[in-house]
């Protein structure tokens, strides 16, 4: 029989539903420890605890692990006061569990005497006062500080790219692991947008003006199976459509670029999700190039990296973040591809994000010399191998730093629009003021 069924509510619960549905939850987590009590009670407002902090932590303990432990851990950065309310909810969860389960009206009297006197939510008059709070016990001391590595032992370009924008997003999401990004309907988007493509130049290796009818409606149908796919992870029918019909018309523009293309310049797509590899100094690096092409008159190698996120507008700015080592992608995938015996001739960004735009490519010929400065504005470029050979230089470098496991400091970005979409915004108190609070002050 389960306890909670069982027992009278004590008469120190004040009569407000929120305080009985927190007694009904804390008696099922005593009796039964079910997760889902648990969360219940870290998000109710008896618990005390802040509800972005409750969600936090709610989010972590999903993720797997002791959602107790999390907290006795310590696992989120948090200011004292809420450092303080989470760690007291632990020790009084832990002081009720020790009961014996025998004796219901007891653990309910515990229960009511150790957490609803701290109800916040809706005040009372004869709320009672919590009359024997549970003392924290001395702090532990304070281990010796040491560096850190990676809990991965290879590196990407995404990693290195973190790395670069900021340090402490890196240290959070490559060394912790503390809260993963639970994901956007912008992700899913790309996720499946990438799958179509993938299928369909699996059919479409050589695309050619003759087929281009044939090609549209295939793209239709590759588009559909591919977001039927990852349905499950977009949050309502309504998101899911909306995103459908977008990821439909980028796609029929992609085919305008694909015609286009074939008529001026004839290609074959020689690899699509195509994992790559790149040892440098006993690191390694991997990753998966979107599409590599073959010039069918040259048989030079594009390198093709779809985008559905911003990006750089034109070949200057991309080069321009290559050599202020901010985006180390396209310098990856040319060093890994030219390792295993490729020439690649051409690095190419398909932007896949706005339907309402024409697919144009930011493109950029690799050349031996000095490479010409572009216009500003213009799609096309050129990158020189001594860039690109810089760009590897600075990824090596931070390999070396990274896998060193001496670093025990991770500077938090100076860019605020970097924390815009950052996961961590919740745990990092390092942030850089918004650039509206800068002009505030
Ligand atoms: S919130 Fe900003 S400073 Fe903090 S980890 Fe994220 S990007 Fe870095």
């Amino acid at each position: 029989m389960r306890l909670h069924q069982t027992i009278i509510p004590p008469k120190a619960v004040p009569d407000s539903p929120l305080a009985r549905r927190f007694l009904t939850d804390a008696l099922a987590w005593q009796s039964s420890h079910d997760p889902a009590a648990l969360e219940a009670l870290l998000r109710s407002p008896c618990s005390g605890i802040p509800h972005d902090v409750a969600a936090a932590y709610a989010t972590f303990a999903r993720r797997g692990g002791s959602l107790l432990e999390a907290i006795e851990h310590e696992r989120l950065a948090l200011p004292a006061d809420e450092r303080e309310a989470v760690l007291r909810f632990a020790a009084k969860l832990r002081a009720i569990e020790r009961l014996p389960s025998e004796d219901a009206a007891a653990i309910g009297e515990a229960i009511a005497s150790a957490f609803l006197g701290t109800v916040r939510q809706p005040p009372s008059a004869d709320t009672p006062v919590d009359p024997a709070p549970i003392k924290l016990g001395a702090g532990e001391k304070r281990e010796a500080g040491g560096g850190v590595r990676s809990r991965v032992a290879h590196f990407s370009a995404s990693s290195l790219n973190a790395f670069a924008e900021c340090e402490r997003k890196w240290y959070y999401r490559y060394a912790c692991g503390a809260i993963d990004d639970p994901g956007s309907s912008a992700a899913t988007y790309g996720t499946a947008i990438h799958l179509a493509l993938e299928d369909f130049h699996q059919e479409f290796a050589r695309p050619s003006p003759g087929e281009e009818t044939v090609m549209r409606a295939r793209i239709v149908d590759d588009v559909r199976w591919a977001f039927e796919r990852n349905r499950a992870d977009f949050e309502t029918p309504v998101e899911f459509e909306l995103q459908v019909r977008r990821a439909q018309r980028t796609a029929q523009r992609y085919v305008d670029w694909l015609v286009e293309r074939a008529r001026t310049a004839p290609f074959e797509v020689i690899g699509r999700e195509l994992p790559v590899r790149l040892e440098v100094n006993g690191h390694d690096l991997m990753g998966f190039v979107d599409r590599l092409d073959r010039d069918l008159r040259s048989g030079a190698v594009a390198v093709i990296d779809y985008k559905t996120g911003a990006i750089a507008t034109s070949a200057a700015e991309y080069r321009e973040k290559v050599r202020s080592f901010r985006d180390f992608q396209l310098p990856f995938y040319y060093w890994a591809c030219s390792a295993s015996g490729d020439k690649v001739a051409w690095l190419a960004l398909v932007p896949l994000k706005d339907a309402t735009l024409d697919v144009r490519p930011v493109v950029m010929e690799v050349v031996a010399g000095a490479a010409p400065v572009a216009r500003r504005d213009a799609p096309s470029g050129s990158i020189s191998i001594d860039e690109l050979e810089r760009a590897k230089r600075r990824m090596i470098a931070l390999c070396d730093r990274i896998a060193s496991g001496t670093l025990a400091y991770f500077a938090a970005t100076r860019d605020p629009q970097a924390c815009t979409y950052c996961a961590y915004a919740l745990a990092c108190t390092a942030r850089p003021p918004a650039t509206g609070s800068q002009f505030d002050r």
